[in-house]
């Protein structure tokens, strides 16, 4: 064993099932390592249920794969894996819960997973231990159900083994380095091997691995129990007659799921209150561990539980389960390649690893394999977190994650943990003006701003008589200004005055998180030419929008390019894809030294200007010529504000007339009271994220990961005026034609919803012409502007039409919606040039 083309460490069901796709792609020269004996991690103990429930489209699309293929692995291998596809029942008790059912079924609808709506009676035929009188409805899977963990690796294992591939058990990985010419040398204690790629699969090992190769990998697991009671005679009689099993019941608003268990009942709940765990990592000797059980804890959720299902109560506990579950600050695991490292990849922080495992093996394959994965990786990119998110940040978020994997997933939602971590210092001046913070990239940024002195009452907040009741921050000692909601919350009518102000007057914003970086040296022009879809400004002060696209011809990144010196350029992109993007740029860079790369994200500061008086504002401080023939749009300068240096950009997201204003960071709150003193006179306010966003959509502005995807073409997108027809070569150029030539398979298109009273589409909702599934929302929301409810959609290219009438499903209601013309805002950008 001294060579392979991937070594895969870890041994539970993630590594084994990335061996098996590997092999499967006909990379048979690929190694497992395992330090003790397959699934001794955290697989073995894992309660073996495959929930397809999730709102994110990748990992919802990794589950469904996962559903479909386990079942497939017994003819293969002829072993069998245990999946007993007994379905999965999730019951309401609140409306809000009703709604975040409707949100996720569209979700559900766009990727093809089935699911379907029950009323309390019919829960009560399929379920008839369970309770069903406090219950609004319910929403089943009939594809899902639960499977034996450690059936399903073994034969994992032996179909990697039929493809060629081997697996070392009792073989630890003590270090990794990588050699001059990019070969990886894993260290094991019997023996080196050579590779090319290496993926770290280690479970609760994750950040002991990570620091072999330097990475402060984002996972640290977090105490979940399970447990089974005794027998219980109404079951065992179920059984004896021959009648199903009842199939998993999940009481979200009480977070447990229950199913049945060899006649007895199968409990586990998420608590608030599971500690992080192996914070240092397991022992050495670490092996089918668990801890003690500790079910005070649990004593909440199990009163819900015998509410819910007397039977439960009527039986003794048997076993109790208290493992790791590794976590990752979002809940979602960590995909993909390992940011600064080329060739190492990783498959970490799995929650529900049992479920995740297949669909994550399929698409790591892929990305190592061919390049890039089929689908749209974004929601579980390792790179989506940044260096921000260490020991300390971790064991808060994760904790977090863990005790809210029940609660209502509102789409509008900021968590509280780990909050004021990453800071502009304008933060307390826009806290001061009622700033309402939002949080990005470990960012504290103003979502909107609330009037002096404002909150909801007690009688604003619903609080229905549910253990999770969690539909409001909750931050000691602060007062409550805002409730989430899938539809139109208490913010709606602020966030409106502050579109109204920017549009009539003039608004201020901080944009500091963004992305940014130098690109320099005498190889820079040609390279990023090279590189990216639009032309490379050739002037210093020109600026354009450029894409990073994938081999396919997907956008993976968008760039503004502000050329700022001879052979010099300024580079921003999205703030919460810092680390993404910055990967990509480092990595494709040549390696002869004739390109440097400089991060600047902390060192800038960046505040937007915007509205008809901008200008106005910032010529009374500055001396530069801010006239359309001085200054004119999409160009940038070097100017004063007051004593300031800083870079003016005449670009913004939200079509006014408007400068973002690029400085040194500790000149911000100087720059900050210059601009409110000047704008004092023009009644300048400040403005948020939300105000923001609802501009852009009102210009058809598209963002990352919705309009713009890895899974759209740049054309699909309606990106064309962003690629460069005069170049012969960009990266994607070539299957980005190809698939053009051949028939795009989705239109971009704006769309007016009709009929909306109080929700508005919010992304990932379905499309259709008369029963037909014909298109997903991207983006939705109340254009105030225009004064109508807004959607952007992917449709098919022969109903892209202006003018088409089609139906979006909000909230499982029909919306008649038209397709409008593109920038139904001020579509000759007069606002902008103005
Ligand atoms: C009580 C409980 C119930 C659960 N129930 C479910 C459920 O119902 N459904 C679901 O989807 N998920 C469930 N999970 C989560 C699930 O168990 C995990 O997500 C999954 O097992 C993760 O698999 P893995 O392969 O990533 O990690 P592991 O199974 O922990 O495997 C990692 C392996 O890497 C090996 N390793 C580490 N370092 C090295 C090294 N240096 N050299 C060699 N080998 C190394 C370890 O020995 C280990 O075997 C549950 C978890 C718990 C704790």
């Amino acid at each position: 064993m001294n060579s392979a083309r991937v070594v895969v460490i870890g041994g539970g069901v993630v590594g084994v099932s990335t061996l098996y796709h590997l092999a499967k792609l006909g990379w048979s020269d690929v190694v497992l390592i395992e330090r003790k004996e397959l699934t001794s991690g955290s697989t073995w103990h894992a309660a073996g249920l495959l929930p397809l429930f999730n709102l994110s489209y990748s990992v919802g699309k990794i589950h469904q794969y996962s559903v479909d293929f386990y079942p497939t692995l017994e003819a293969e291998t002829e072993l069998n894996v245990g999946f007993s596809r007994v379905s999965n029942i999730r019951l309401a008790k609140t409306q809000d819960r009703m709604d975040e059912y409707h949100y996720y079924a569209g979700v559900a609808k766009t990727i093809g997973v089935d699911v379907d709506f029950l009323t309390p009676d019919e829960v009560k035929e399929i379920w008839p231990l369970c309770e069903t009188h406090d219950i609004i409805g319910a929403i089943r899977h009939p594809d899902d159900g639960y499977i034996q963990p450690a059936d399903l690796t073994q034969a994992l294992a032996k179909g990697a083994r039929q493809c060629g591939a081997k697996i070392h058990r009792n073989t630890t990985v003590t270090g990794i380095t990588q050699k001059a010419n990019g070969e990886w040398v894993v260290s094991t204690d019997k023996g080196d091997i050579t590779c090319e790629h290496v993926v770290s699969c280690t479970g609760n090992f994750a950040r002991q691995t990570g620091r072999m190769v330097g990475l402060d990998i984002p996972v640290i697991p977090v105490e979940h129990q399970y447990f089974v009671t005794d027998q219980h005679p109404l079951i065992m009689e179920r059984r004896a007659k021959g009648l199903p099993e009842m199939g998993v019941l999940r009481e979200s608003d009480s977070s447990w799921y229950m199913r049945e268990e060899a006649g007895g009942l199968l409990l586990g709940p998420y608590e608030v209150g599971a500690p992080a765990c192996y914070v240092d990592g397991p022992a050495a000797n670490s092996e089918y561990e668990l801890f003690p059980d500790d079910l005070d804890r649990l004593m909440p959720h199990i009163e819900t539980a015998i509410d819910r299902v007397p039977a439960f109560g009527e039986v003794g506990v048997k076993k109790v389960y208290n493992g790791a579950i590794a976590y990752t600050p979002d809940g979602s695991p960590i995909v993909g390649p390992a940011w600064d490292r080329k060739n190492f990849w990783l498959n970490e922080g799995h929650s529900f690893g049992i479920t995740a495992a297949g669909g994550a093996g399929w698409q790591l394959a892929h990305w190592i394999v061919d390049g890039e994965p089929t689908i749209d990786m974004m929601g579980v990119d390792p790179r989506r977190f940044g260096e921000y998110a260490d020991e300390g940040y971790l064991i808060e978020k994760n904790e977090e994650a863990y005790a809210k994997v029940f609660t209502v997933h509102y789409p509008d939602e900021e968590r509280e943990a780990a909050r004021g971590l990453r800071r502009t210092p304008c933060y307390d001046r826009m806290k001061d003006l009622g700033a309402v913070f939002g949080n990005v990239f470990g960012w504290e940024r103003p979502n909107w701003f609330a009037p002096h002195g404002y909150e909801l009452s007690d009688s604003d907040l619903d609080r229905p008589d549910v253990l999770l009741n969690h539909n409001h921050p909750h931050v000691e000692g602060e007062s409550i200004r805002e409730k989430w909601s899938f539809r139109r919350s208490n913010y709606f009518e602020h966030v409106g005055n502050e579109v109204k102000h920017v549009t009539s007057k003039v608004g201020i914003q901080d944009m500091s998180p963004f992305a940014k970086c130098r690109i320099a040296g005498p190889g820079a022009a040609e390279w990023l030419g090279e590189l990216l879809t639009n032309f490379v400004p050739k002037t210093i002060g020109r600026l354009c929008l450029s894409y990073l696209l994938t081999k396919e011809g997907g956008v993976r990144s968008e760039f503004t390019i502000y050329k700022t010196g001879p052979q010099e350029f300024y580079l921003v992109s999205a703030g919460a894809y810092e680390r993404h993007d910055h990967d990509y740029l480092k990595k494709a860079m040549p390696t002869d030294g004739s390109v440097t790369f400089e991060r600047l994200t902390t060192a800038m500061g960046v505040l937007v200007l915007a509205g008809p008086r901008a200008r106005d504002v910032l010529a009374k401080v500055t001396r530069a010529d801010l006239s359309n023939e001085g200054f004119p749009w999409l160009t940038g300068q070097k100017i004063s504000i007051g004593t300031a240096p800083v870079d003016a950009l005449r670009v913004n997201f939200i079509g006014e007339l408007g400068w973002e204003i690029h400085h040194p960071i500790e000149m911000q709150n100087y720059i900050f009271d210059k601009l409110m003193e000047a704008g004092a006179e023009f009644d300048i306010k400040p403005f948020g994220i939300r105000a923001m966003t609802l501009m852009a959509m009102e210009k058809s502005y598209k963002l990352i990961p919705r309009e713009l995807s890895i899974e759209y073409s740049a054309h699909e997108s309606g990106l064309d005026r962003f690629i460069s027809k005069k170049k012969e070569h960009f990266h994607g150029r070539e299957r980005l034609l190809e698939r053009q030539a051949a028939g795009l398979s989705n239109t971009l298109v704006t769309m007016e919803v009709m009929d909306v009273t109080d929700a508005d589409a919010r992304g990932s909702e379905a499309i259709y012409l008369g029963e037909e599934l014909v298109g997903r929302v991207t983006s939705g929301g109340f254009g105030w502007r225009v004064g109508k409810s807004l959607a952007l959609a992917m449709v098919r290219p022969e109903l892209a039409e202006v003018g088409t009438e089609l139906e979006i499903a909000i909230l499982g209601k029909r919306h008649k919606a038209v397709i409008i013309p593109d920038s139904p805002f001020d579509p000759e950008n007069e606002a902008l040039r103005a």
